[in-house]
């Protein structure tokens, strides 16, 4: 027998991933209706709203994966969902740079895997041709991608707020649905029965049918909290950007990054022009002693708890131990983050940079230390968990997005 529920699905996470899932879902099924609820008092405060605002193009992926799948499809999709939103956005395109003889193999490879991703237009370019199209760049080699982009998914996040809540077709307020989002709402506990799911929150409770966990730097605790023992930990990293000042941001005409290294799980420091105009340099990758701290000293005694306490998290340190410290040494040290950038811009100065802002990203770390690389979805009875969702999610949110529709609809008993 059914239950007289609130809502037929409700969302926890009010982030792209969160937003995408539920706008793709009442797209799919007008008729149900779907809560987005989200602990802070605006939705994309974490990781969406804190990123580098880069519509990636998929090179980088392992060909087959998730990442590599959903990131081209995304981009796709994202640059669509601009254009008939009208959110601002620029395909300005990036180049990858070597500056040293042995980034040359993993330049290589980082090419052959665009090919075999099929991204557009990409193409191998000589030192000319990079101060070409990066005058004050400097590099031996290096690869053009033009189809990289710029947004701010903040924009992006908001749009589909307001298509989620307004009744498919409508955008009115009047012609507002059953949907809501519901921000300053943090889900503290799930307790499941036969057919309905209490989810409580700090402002109330509400039965729902079905939970889908989109809750970022959050979702293996919330995963728990729904009675689920996700097989992996959420270990948060904070990335630090300078900006560039007034005066030097002629110095970078679009995106500048360096080689993946492909034993570290970051990209490295790179530049990116954003969407309204500044110039952004970094971020670097250092453990946070905070899930959601954007400070450098920012400490959670929980946080810090269940993080040092995670066997993963000790494997994952003495693998990488050399690149912690470096990176750490980097954060507190505008000297050598500075000395970091000028491999790739010579001409820069320490008055060329100011501190901007930060962001920390959710990576989730499995117990032998490996970081996990793909996105990771898993379905349980009547719920689904996000429980991995980095870089590129927010270019591939859409994408993600459909896939959870897909699950949804056949795990979910949504009707027609
Ligand atoms: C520094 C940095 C740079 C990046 N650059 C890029 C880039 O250029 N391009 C790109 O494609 N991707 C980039 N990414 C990745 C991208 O930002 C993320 O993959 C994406 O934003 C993930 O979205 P999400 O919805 O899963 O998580 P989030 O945006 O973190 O959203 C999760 C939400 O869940 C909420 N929540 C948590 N717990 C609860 C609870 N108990 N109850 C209710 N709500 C809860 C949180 O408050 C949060 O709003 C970057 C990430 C970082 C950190």
């Amino acid at each position: 027998m059914k239950h007289k529920v609130d809502y037929d699905i409700v969302v926890i996470g009010g982030g792209i991933v969160g937003l995408a899932s539920a706008y793709k879902i009442s797209r799919n099924y007008p008729a149900i209706s779907i809560a987005v609820l989200e602990k802070e008092d605006k939705i994309a405060a974490h990781q969406t709203g804190h990123n580098s605002g880069v519509i990636h193009s998929g090179l980088y992926y392992k060909p087959g994966s998730n990442k590599a799948k959903t990131c081209a499809e995304g981009r796709k999709q994202l640059i669509a969902f601009a254009k008939e939103h009208n959110i601002a956005y620029e395909i300005c395109g990036k180049i990858i740079v070597a500056t040293r003889e042995k980034e040359l193999a993993n330049l290589e490879r980082v090419f052959s895997n665009g090919l075999e991703n099929q991204i557009e237009g990409i193409e191998k370019i000589g030192p000319d041709e990079i101060s070409e199209i990066e005058p004050f760049c400097r590099g031996i080699a290096g690869i053009r991608v033009p189809c990289t982009g710029i947004i701010d998914f903040t924009e992006v996040a908001k749009k589909l707020a307001e298509l989620i809540v307004a009744r498919p077709g409508g955008s009115r307020q009047e012609e507002q649905g059953q949907n809501k989002i519901l921000t300053s709402h943090k889900v503290v506990l799930c307790d499941k029965h036969d057919y309905f799911t209490n989810v409580v929150t700090n402002n109330g409770t509400f039965a729902a049918r079905y939970i889908i966990n989109c809750a970022g730097l959050q979702c293996d605790r919330v995963a728990k909290i729904c009675g689920v023992e996700p097989k992996m930990r959420i270990v948060p990293f904070r990335g630090d950007y300078y900006d560039l000042t007034e005066q030097a941001k002629e110095k970078v005409k679009n995106l500048i990054y360096p080689v993946p290294d492909p034993q570290l799980p970051f990209l490295g420091v790179h530049f990116t022009r954003r969407i309204d105009g500044s110039v952004e340099c970094g971020p670097n990758a250092v453990f946070s002693f905070k899930r959601e701290g954007y400070g450098k000293t920012d400490f959670n005694i929980r946080d810090s708890w269940e993080s040092l306490s995670y066997r993963g998290t000790w494997k994952l340190f003495r693998r990488h131990f050399k690149y912690g410290i470096s990176e750490y040494a980097r954060a507190f040290s505008r000297k050598l983050f500075l000395r970091g950038l000028r491999r790739f811009i010579p001409s820069l100065q320490a008055e060329d940079i100011k501190p901007g802002n930060a962001g920390v990203r959710a990576q989730a770390v499995e117990p032998n230390g490996e970081p996990l690389d793909d996105f990771r979805i898993e379905k349980r009875e009547g719920s689904i968990h996000v429980l991995n969702a980095p870089s590129p999610a927010a270019t591939a949110s859409l994408a993600i997005g459909d896939y959870i529709n897909q699950i949804a609809s056949e795990h979910f008993e949504l009707g027609d």
